[in-house]
């Protein structure tokens, strides 16, 4: 068993549809471990998005990632990192294979509703940085 951080982003939590992502993670064998609504804060997001601060839509980014509220998941299950990435789609939705979330449910390449780890070591990083342990 494998476990993931997914977030339902704000554009895709604005559009109500909260539910239909997470049946398409539960209709392909993931469960949710843990699971809570916020909103994040720029320090949150600039904490989050560290490997991302010099890219020239990083302002951008952090205003669309605090603009409202988002659904913080741990996902488990076999494989549920790639799983997970295969499920969300490419991050430009126009890219994004039919049937995938975002290219279901995203907005355009900034606002495209969900966030995925994307790999063991970021996984990691990501649970605990939303769940840290007590
Ligand atoms: P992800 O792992 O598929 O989410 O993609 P990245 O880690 O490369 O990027 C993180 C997030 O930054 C993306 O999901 C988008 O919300 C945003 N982003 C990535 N690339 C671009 C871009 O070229 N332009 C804009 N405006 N936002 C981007």
């Amino acid at each position: 068993m494998q476990q993931t951080l997914s977030i339902i982003k704000p554009d895709a939590v604005k559009k109500n549809v909260i539910g239909k992502i997470i049946d398409i993670f539960e209709s392909n064998d993931l469960e949710i471990n843990q699971m809570k609504k916020i909103k994040l804060s720029s320090e949150n997001v600039a904490q989050f998005y560290a490997e991302h601060k010099n890219r020239p839509f990083f302002t951008n980014l952090k205003d669309y990632m605090t603009s409202g509220d988002v659904v913080i998941i741990v996902l488990e299950g076999e494989n549920a990192i790639i799983k997970n990435r295969t499920l969300m789609g490419a991050t430009n939705p126009k890219e994004a294979e039919t049937g995938t979330i975002r290219q279901r449910f995203a907005t355009d390449i900034s606002q495209n509703a969900v966030h995925g780890s994307d790999s063991e070591t970021s996984a990691k990083r990501e649970i605990d940085f939303f769940f840290p342990k007590i």
